[in-house]
Protein backbone atom coordinates (compact mmCIF):
# COMPACT_ATOMS: atom_id res chain seq x y z
CA UNK A 1 0.00 0.00 0.00
CA UNK A 2 1.53 3.38 -1.16
CA UNK A 3 1.86 6.01 1.66
CA UNK A 4 -0.32 8.53 0.21
CA UNK A 5 -3.67 8.29 0.10
CA UNK A 6 -5.10 7.83 -3.36
CA UNK A 7 -8.89 9.54 -3.66
CA UNK A 8 -8.64 12.91 -5.32
CA UNK A 9 -5.18 12.47 -7.12
CA UNK A 10 -5.79 15.48 -9.41
CA UNK A 11 -6.28 17.55 -6.35
CA UNK A 12 -2.94 16.53 -4.81
CA UNK A 13 -0.78 16.47 -7.74
CA UNK A 14 -1.57 20.22 -8.19
CA UNK A 15 -1.16 21.04 -4.30
CA UNK A 16 2.38 19.08 -4.04
CA UNK A 17 3.44 21.22 -7.28
CA UNK A 18 2.65 24.46 -5.05
CA UNK A 19 4.09 23.06 -2.00
CA UNK A 20 7.43 22.45 -4.13
CA UNK A 21 7.60 26.36 -4.48
CA UNK A 22 7.87 26.63 -0.96
CA UNK A 23 11.09 24.05 -0.07
CA UNK A 24 12.04 22.93 3.30
CA UNK A 25 14.49 25.88 3.58
CA UNK A 26 11.56 28.01 3.29
CA UNK A 27 9.97 26.69 6.40
CA UNK A 28 12.99 26.59 7.78
CA UNK A 29 13.74 30.09 7.59
CA UNK A 30 10.23 30.84 8.91
CA UNK A 31 10.54 28.67 11.89
CA UNK A 32 13.85 30.28 12.73
CA UNK A 33 12.74 33.79 12.38
CA UNK A 34 8.96 32.82 13.70
CA UNK A 35 8.03 34.55 10.52
CA UNK A 36 4.51 34.09 8.93
CA UNK A 37 4.10 32.37 5.83
CA UNK A 38 2.80 34.96 3.98
CA UNK A 39 4.35 34.17 0.65
CA UNK A 40 3.23 30.95 0.87
CA UNK A 41 -0.47 31.66 1.92
CA UNK A 42 -0.61 34.27 -0.68
CA UNK A 43 -0.42 30.98 -3.40
CA UNK A 44 -2.86 28.73 -1.40
CA UNK A 45 -5.09 31.47 -1.48
CA UNK A 46 -4.25 32.20 -5.05
CA UNK A 47 -5.04 28.98 -6.50
CA UNK A 48 -8.02 28.87 -4.45
CA UNK A 49 -7.77 25.78 -2.52
CA UNK A 50 -8.38 27.83 0.79
CA UNK A 51 -12.20 28.44 -0.71
CA UNK A 52 -12.43 24.56 -1.42
CA UNK A 53 -15.04 24.26 1.14
CA UNK A 54 -16.59 27.10 0.06
CA UNK A 55 -20.21 26.65 -2.15
CA UNK A 56 -19.82 27.79 -5.86
CA UNK A 57 -22.67 30.50 -5.50
CA UNK A 58 -19.94 32.51 -3.19
CA UNK A 59 -17.19 32.19 -5.22
CA UNK A 60 -15.53 29.19 -3.11
CA UNK A 61 -15.56 24.94 -5.25
CA UNK A 62 -18.14 23.78 -3.40
CA UNK A 63 -15.67 20.69 -3.38
CA UNK A 64 -16.50 18.29 -0.36
CA UNK A 65 -14.29 18.05 3.40
CA UNK A 66 -12.62 14.79 1.76
CA UNK A 67 -10.65 16.84 -0.80
CA UNK A 68 -10.11 19.77 2.06
CA UNK A 69 -8.29 17.03 3.52
CA UNK A 70 -6.47 15.91 0.48
CA UNK A 71 -5.09 19.32 0.34
CA UNK A 72 -4.05 19.50 3.79
CA UNK A 73 -2.63 16.02 4.03
CA UNK A 74 -0.23 17.19 1.00
CA UNK A 75 0.68 20.25 2.77
CA UNK A 76 2.40 18.76 5.85
CA UNK A 77 3.57 15.56 3.88
CA UNK A 78 5.54 18.24 1.46
CA UNK A 79 7.19 19.69 4.79
CA UNK A 80 5.27 22.67 4.81
CA UNK A 81 3.18 23.58 8.13
CA UNK A 82 -0.83 24.03 6.53
CA UNK A 83 -1.33 25.46 10.03
CA UNK A 84 -0.39 29.40 9.12
CA UNK A 85 -3.90 29.01 7.35
CA UNK A 86 -6.23 25.61 8.17
CA UNK A 87 -8.74 27.65 10.24
CA UNK A 88 -10.08 29.13 7.16
CA UNK A 89 -11.27 26.14 6.08
CA UNK A 90 -13.70 25.45 8.75
CA UNK A 91 -14.34 28.64 10.51
CA UNK A 92 -16.28 30.00 7.44
CA UNK A 93 -18.32 26.97 7.82
CA UNK A 94 -20.08 29.17 10.81
CA UNK A 95 -20.83 32.02 8.57
CA UNK A 96 -21.81 29.42 5.64
CA UNK A 97 -24.51 27.19 8.19
CA UNK A 98 -25.41 29.79 10.62
CA UNK A 99 -25.04 33.15 9.18
CA UNK A 100 -27.96 35.73 7.72
CA UNK A 101 -28.16 35.56 3.99
CA UNK A 102 -27.12 38.77 4.11
CA UNK A 103 -24.17 37.82 6.28
CA UNK A 104 -22.98 35.09 3.64
CA UNK A 105 -23.63 37.16 0.71
CA UNK A 106 -21.50 39.91 2.38
CA UNK A 107 -18.71 37.66 3.49
CA UNK A 108 -18.36 34.59 2.15
CA UNK A 109 -17.69 35.80 -1.93
CA UNK A 110 -14.93 38.44 -0.26
CA UNK A 111 -13.11 35.39 1.73
CA UNK A 112 -13.32 33.19 -1.54
CA UNK A 113 -11.67 35.44 -3.34
CA UNK A 114 -9.02 36.28 -0.82
CA UNK A 115 -9.82 39.34 -0.24
CA UNK A 116 -10.84 39.13 3.26
CA UNK A 117 -9.38 36.60 5.98
CA UNK A 118 -11.07 34.65 8.38
CA UNK A 119 -8.14 33.02 10.11
CA UNK A 120 -8.85 33.81 13.41
CA UNK A 121 -11.00 31.94 15.95
CA UNK A 122 -11.21 33.00 19.67
CA UNK A 123 -12.72 30.51 21.62
CA UNK A 124 -10.34 29.57 24.64
CA UNK A 125 -9.09 31.69 27.50
CA UNK A 126 -6.81 31.57 30.15
CA UNK A 127 -9.02 30.95 33.26
CA UNK A 128 -11.39 28.33 31.47
CA UNK A 129 -8.86 26.20 29.09
CA UNK A 130 -10.89 22.91 27.75
CA UNK A 131 -14.55 24.18 29.77
CA UNK A 132 -15.63 25.98 27.39
CA UNK A 133 -18.75 27.02 29.03
CA UNK A 134 -16.92 28.28 31.64
CA UNK A 135 -15.61 31.08 29.41
CA UNK A 136 -15.39 34.46 31.05
CA UNK A 137 -15.43 36.91 28.20
CA UNK A 138 -18.67 38.86 27.98
CA UNK A 139 -20.66 40.15 25.18
CA UNK A 140 -22.97 42.94 26.48
CA UNK A 141 -25.98 44.15 23.97
CA UNK A 142 -26.28 48.33 24.24
CA UNK A 143 -28.68 49.29 21.56
CA UNK A 144 -27.03 48.50 17.94
CA UNK A 145 -24.23 47.15 19.16
CA UNK A 146 -22.53 44.69 21.64
CA UNK A 147 -20.02 45.61 24.16
CA UNK A 148 -17.10 42.89 24.30
CA UNK A 149 -14.94 42.45 27.43
CA UNK A 150 -12.21 40.00 28.69
CA UNK A 151 -9.67 38.16 27.09
CA UNK A 152 -8.87 35.14 24.63
CA UNK A 153 -5.66 32.93 24.67
CA UNK A 154 -4.03 30.76 22.02
CA UNK A 155 -5.81 32.63 19.50
CA UNK A 156 -3.95 31.81 16.70
CA UNK A 157 -3.11 33.96 13.33
CA UNK A 158 -4.57 36.91 14.75
CA UNK A 159 -2.64 39.12 13.17
CA UNK A 160 -2.67 37.93 9.81
CA UNK A 161 -6.47 37.62 9.82
CA UNK A 162 -9.35 40.52 9.03
CA UNK A 163 -12.06 38.94 10.87
CA UNK A 164 -12.29 36.75 14.30
CA UNK A 165 -14.75 34.53 14.97
CA UNK A 166 -15.54 34.92 18.56
CA UNK A 167 -17.00 33.16 21.37
CA UNK A 168 -18.49 34.78 24.50
CA UNK A 169 -20.80 35.22 26.74
CA UNK A 170 -24.18 37.07 26.52
CA UNK A 171 -26.44 35.70 29.42
CA UNK A 172 -24.94 34.88 32.44
CA UNK A 173 -23.73 31.12 33.85
CA UNK A 174 -26.36 31.19 36.57
CA UNK A 175 -29.33 32.45 34.52
CA UNK A 176 -29.32 29.78 30.97
CA UNK A 177 -32.29 27.46 31.22
CA UNK A 178 -29.83 24.77 29.92
CA UNK A 179 -26.07 23.99 30.85
CA UNK A 180 -25.12 24.69 26.81
CA UNK A 181 -26.83 28.24 26.20
CA UNK A 182 -26.18 31.76 26.77
CA UNK A 183 -22.86 31.97 24.57
CA UNK A 184 -23.19 33.66 21.35
CA UNK A 185 -20.70 33.71 18.50
CA UNK A 186 -19.15 37.12 16.85
CA UNK A 187 -17.85 38.51 13.67
CA UNK A 188 -15.13 40.93 14.64
CA UNK A 189 -13.79 42.34 12.14
CA UNK A 190 -10.12 43.39 13.45
CA UNK A 191 -9.03 45.85 10.78
CA UNK A 192 -11.22 48.37 13.03
CA UNK A 193 -10.94 47.01 16.31
CA UNK A 194 -7.34 46.80 16.51
CA UNK A 195 -6.53 49.79 18.67
CA UNK A 196 -10.09 50.80 19.29
CA UNK A 197 -11.00 47.90 22.22
CA UNK A 198 -8.97 45.07 20.76
CA UNK A 199 -5.00 44.48 21.51
CA UNK A 200 -3.22 41.56 20.41
CA UNK A 201 0.20 40.46 22.04
CA UNK A 202 1.87 37.63 19.94
CA UNK A 203 2.72 34.24 21.91
CA UNK A 204 6.40 32.41 21.55
CA UNK A 205 5.59 29.26 21.11
CA UNK A 206 8.44 25.83 20.57
CA UNK A 207 6.71 26.21 17.21
CA UNK A 208 6.47 28.78 14.57
CA UNK A 209 2.28 28.73 14.65
CA UNK A 210 1.66 32.98 14.98
CA UNK A 211 -0.52 32.49 18.11
CA UNK A 212 -1.46 35.06 20.45
CA UNK A 213 -3.81 36.28 23.15
CA UNK A 214 -6.43 39.30 22.68
CA UNK A 215 -7.70 41.05 24.76
CA UNK A 216 -10.62 42.79 24.75
CA UNK A 217 -11.22 46.46 26.35
CA UNK A 218 -15.14 47.91 25.88
CA UNK A 219 -14.79 46.95 22.36
CA UNK A 220 -17.80 47.61 20.53
CA UNK A 221 -19.49 44.75 18.01
CA UNK A 222 -22.24 45.94 15.60
CA UNK A 223 -25.03 43.74 16.42
CA UNK A 224 -25.69 42.70 13.25
CA UNK A 225 -22.22 40.88 13.73
CA UNK A 226 -23.93 38.43 15.92
CA UNK A 227 -23.95 34.88 14.13
CA UNK A 228 -27.60 32.94 14.13
CA UNK A 229 -29.32 33.44 17.20
CA UNK A 230 -28.41 35.06 21.12
CA UNK A 231 -27.06 32.24 23.47
CA UNK A 232 -27.04 29.72 20.79
CA UNK A 233 -23.26 29.90 20.03
CA UNK A 234 -21.80 26.75 21.90
CA UNK A 235 -23.92 24.79 19.20
CA UNK A 236 -22.80 26.72 16.27
CA UNK A 237 -19.00 25.95 17.41
CA UNK A 238 -19.94 22.31 18.40
CA UNK A 239 -20.72 22.05 14.91
CA UNK A 240 -17.74 22.84 13.51
CA UNK A 241 -15.36 20.73 15.51
CA UNK A 242 -15.92 17.56 13.79
CA UNK A 243 -15.17 18.99 10.33
CA UNK A 244 -12.00 20.70 12.09
CA UNK A 245 -10.99 17.24 13.69
CA UNK A 246 -11.13 15.68 10.28
CA UNK A 247 -9.10 18.37 8.81
CA UNK A 248 -6.39 17.76 11.78
CA UNK A 249 -6.81 14.35 11.01
CA UNK A 250 -6.11 14.78 7.48
CA UNK A 251 -2.63 17.31 8.61
CA UNK A 252 -1.50 14.25 11.23
CA UNK A 253 -1.30 11.51 8.10
CA UNK A 254 0.81 14.00 5.79
CA UNK A 255 2.79 14.49 9.11
CA UNK A 256 3.23 11.25 9.59
CA UNK A 257 3.98 10.39 5.96
CA UNK A 258 6.98 13.16 5.67
CA UNK A 259 8.24 11.77 8.85
CA UNK A 260 8.13 7.95 7.27
CA UNK A 261 9.18 9.27 3.71
CA UNK A 262 12.46 10.83 5.40
CA UNK A 263 13.23 7.91 7.98
CA UNK A 264 13.08 5.28 5.32
CA UNK A 265 15.53 7.18 2.46
CA UNK A 266 17.89 8.26 5.88
CA UNK A 267 17.76 4.73 7.08
CA UNK A 268 18.55 3.07 3.60
CA UNK A 269 21.69 5.10 3.30
CA UNK A 270 23.14 6.12 6.25
CA UNK A 271 25.57 3.34 6.90
CA UNK A 272 27.16 2.17 10.15
CA UNK A 273 29.28 -1.11 10.97
CA UNK A 274 30.09 -1.23 7.30
CA UNK A 275 25.84 -1.53 6.49
CA UNK A 276 22.79 0.62 6.22
CA UNK A 277 21.56 0.99 9.62
CA UNK A 278 18.18 0.12 7.98
CA UNK A 279 19.27 -3.33 8.00
CA UNK A 280 18.60 -3.26 12.03
CA UNK A 281 15.24 -4.42 13.05
CA UNK A 282 16.09 -2.15 15.96
CA UNK A 283 15.77 0.66 13.09
CA UNK A 284 12.97 -1.33 11.32
CA UNK A 285 10.32 -2.40 13.49
CA UNK A 286 9.40 1.42 14.85
CA UNK A 287 8.79 2.54 11.09
CA UNK A 288 6.67 -0.30 10.42
CA UNK A 289 4.93 0.08 13.53
CA UNK A 290 4.49 3.74 12.69
CA UNK A 291 3.43 2.64 9.24
CA UNK A 292 0.85 0.37 10.61
CA UNK A 293 -0.93 2.83 12.70
CA UNK A 294 -0.63 5.72 9.63
CA UNK A 295 -2.52 3.15 7.53
CA UNK A 296 -5.11 1.86 10.26
CA UNK A 297 -5.37 5.83 11.01
CA UNK A 298 -6.00 6.57 7.08
CA UNK A 299 -8.95 4.14 6.87
CA UNK A 300 -10.68 6.00 10.00
CA UNK A 301 -10.13 9.35 8.62
CA UNK A 302 -11.78 8.30 5.37
CA UNK A 303 -15.03 7.03 7.41
CA UNK A 304 -15.01 10.28 9.04
CA UNK A 305 -15.26 12.23 5.62
CA UNK A 306 -17.53 9.73 3.89
CA UNK A 307 -20.40 10.28 6.49
CA UNK A 308 -19.70 13.95 7.32
CA UNK A 309 -20.01 14.31 3.24
CA UNK A 310 -22.91 12.27 3.36
CA UNK A 311 -24.83 14.67 6.27
CA UNK A 312 -24.41 11.49 8.83
CA UNK A 313 -23.69 11.48 12.05
CA UNK A 314 -19.91 11.64 12.98
CA UNK A 315 -18.54 12.54 16.37
CA UNK A 316 -17.60 9.54 17.07
CA UNK A 317 -15.39 8.81 13.57
CA UNK A 318 -14.00 12.72 13.73
CA UNK A 319 -12.78 11.96 17.20
CA UNK A 320 -11.62 8.82 16.79
CA UNK A 321 -9.90 9.82 13.26
CA UNK A 322 -8.21 12.70 15.19
CA UNK A 323 -7.02 10.55 18.24
CA UNK A 324 -5.42 8.05 15.97
CA UNK A 325 -3.85 10.00 13.54
CA UNK A 326 -2.41 12.37 16.08
CA UNK A 327 -0.89 9.28 17.66
CA UNK A 328 0.15 7.97 14.47
CA UNK A 329 2.00 11.44 13.51
CA UNK A 330 3.54 11.37 16.67
CA UNK A 331 4.85 7.41 16.23
CA UNK A 332 6.13 8.30 12.83
CA UNK A 333 7.75 11.58 14.20
CA UNK A 334 9.32 9.83 17.12
CA UNK A 335 10.98 6.75 14.90
CA UNK A 336 12.53 9.25 12.43
CA UNK A 337 14.03 11.54 15.27
CA UNK A 338 15.61 8.29 16.43
CA UNK A 339 16.39 7.00 13.32
CA UNK A 340 18.67 10.48 12.28
CA UNK A 341 20.45 9.67 15.62
CA UNK A 342 21.86 12.53 16.40
CA UNK A 343 21.11 14.48 13.16
CA UNK A 344 18.06 14.49 13.77
CA UNK A 345 18.50 17.18 16.19
CA UNK A 346 20.29 19.24 13.51
CA UNK A 347 18.10 22.44 11.88
CA UNK A 348 19.47 21.42 8.83
CA UNK A 349 17.40 18.17 8.33
CA UNK A 350 14.18 19.63 9.06
CA UNK A 351 13.13 16.82 11.37
CA UNK A 352 13.12 18.79 15.07
CA UNK A 353 10.94 20.92 13.47
CA UNK A 354 8.38 19.07 11.85
CA UNK A 355 9.07 17.19 14.87
CA UNK A 356 7.48 20.16 17.25
CA UNK A 357 5.13 20.89 15.08
CA UNK A 358 3.80 17.50 15.18
CA UNK A 359 4.13 17.12 18.94
CA UNK A 360 0.83 19.93 18.98
CA UNK A 361 -1.66 17.80 18.27
CA UNK A 362 -2.04 15.52 20.99
CA UNK A 363 -3.47 19.14 22.52
CA UNK A 364 -4.86 21.11 20.08
CA UNK A 365 -7.53 21.70 19.21
CA UNK A 366 -8.61 18.76 21.56
CA UNK A 367 -6.68 17.41 24.31
CA UNK A 368 -5.75 13.43 23.81
CA UNK A 369 -7.33 12.85 27.24
CA UNK A 370 -10.80 15.14 26.44
CA UNK A 371 -11.17 12.79 22.86
CA UNK A 372 -10.50 9.46 25.64
CA UNK A 373 -13.52 11.30 27.74
CA UNK A 374 -15.66 11.44 24.69
CA UNK A 375 -15.26 7.93 23.80
CA UNK A 376 -16.04 6.97 27.19
CA UNK A 377 -18.86 8.60 28.10
CA UNK A 378 -20.56 9.26 25.03
CA UNK A 379 -19.86 5.90 22.68
CA UNK A 380 -18.71 3.34 25.45
CA UNK A 381 -21.82 4.51 27.82
CA UNK A 382 -19.63 4.64 30.92
CA UNK A 383 -20.10 7.21 33.80
CA UNK A 384 -19.53 10.99 33.15
CA UNK A 385 -16.60 12.39 34.45
CA UNK A 386 -17.03 16.34 34.77
C1 LIG B 1 -0.24 26.46 19.42
C2 LIG B 1 -1.67 26.47 19.84
C3 LIG B 1 -2.62 27.02 18.99
C4 LIG B 1 -3.95 27.11 19.40
N1 LIG B 1 -4.86 27.75 18.60
C5 LIG B 1 -6.09 28.03 19.09
C6 LIG B 1 -6.99 28.89 18.39
O1 LIG B 1 -6.68 29.37 17.29
N2 LIG B 1 -8.19 29.20 18.97
C7 LIG B 1 -8.55 28.71 20.18
O2 LIG B 1 -9.64 29.04 20.65
N3 LIG B 1 -7.73 27.88 20.87
C8 LIG B 1 -6.51 27.54 20.36
N4 LIG B 1 -5.66 26.73 21.06
C9 LIG B 1 -6.06 26.25 22.39
C10 LIG B 1 -6.24 24.75 22.45
O3 LIG B 1 -7.44 24.39 21.85
C11 LIG B 1 -6.16 24.41 23.95
O4 LIG B 1 -4.79 24.59 24.35
C12 LIG B 1 -6.60 23.03 24.24
O5 LIG B 1 -7.98 22.92 23.97
C13 LIG B 1 -6.34 22.67 25.69
O6 LIG B 1 -6.79 23.69 26.55
P1 LIG B 1 -5.80 24.28 27.68
O7 LIG B 1 -4.50 24.59 27.02
O8 LIG B 1 -6.46 25.39 28.40
O9 LIG B 1 -5.58 23.07 28.64
P2 LIG B 1 -6.41 22.72 29.95
O10 LIG B 1 -7.87 22.74 29.69
O11 LIG B 1 -5.89 23.58 31.08
O12 LIG B 1 -5.96 21.23 30.19
C14 LIG B 1 -4.62 20.90 30.60
C15 LIG B 1 -4.44 19.40 30.57
O13 LIG B 1 -5.39 18.80 31.44
C16 LIG B 1 -6.17 17.84 30.74
N5 LIG B 1 -7.55 17.85 31.23
C17 LIG B 1 -8.35 18.93 31.48
N6 LIG B 1 -9.56 18.52 31.91
C18 LIG B 1 -9.55 17.17 31.91
C19 LIG B 1 -10.49 16.16 32.22
N7 LIG B 1 -11.73 16.46 32.62
N8 LIG B 1 -10.12 14.87 32.09
C20 LIG B 1 -8.87 14.54 31.71
N9 LIG B 1 -7.92 15.45 31.38
C21 LIG B 1 -8.26 16.73 31.48
C22 LIG B 1 -6.12 18.25 29.27
O14 LIG B 1 -6.31 17.15 28.43
C23 LIG B 1 -4.71 18.83 29.17
O15 LIG B 1 -3.80 17.81 28.87
C24 LIG B 1 -4.34 26.58 20.65
C25 LIG B 1 -3.37 25.98 21.48
C26 LIG B 1 -2.06 25.95 21.10
C27 LIG B 1 -1.04 25.36 22.04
Amino acid sequence: MPLESQDYQEIREAVRALCARFPNDYWRAKDRDRAYPSEFVAALTEAGYLAALIPEAYGGSGLPLAAAAAILEEIQASGGNGAACHAQMYTMGTVLRHGSAAQRERYLPEIASGALRLQAFGVTEPTSGTDTLSLRTTAVREGDNYRVNGQKVWTSRAEHSDLMLLLARTTPKDEVARKGEGLSVFLVDLRAAVGEGVTIRPLRTMMNHATTEVFFDDLLVPAENLIGEEGQGFRYILDGMNAERILIAAECLGDARWFLDKACAYAKERQVFGRPIGQNQGIQFPLARAYSQLQAARLMVAEAYRLYDGGERCGEQANLAKLLAADASWAAGEACLQTHGGYGFAEEFDVERKYREARLYQVAPISTNLILSYLSEHVLGLPRSY
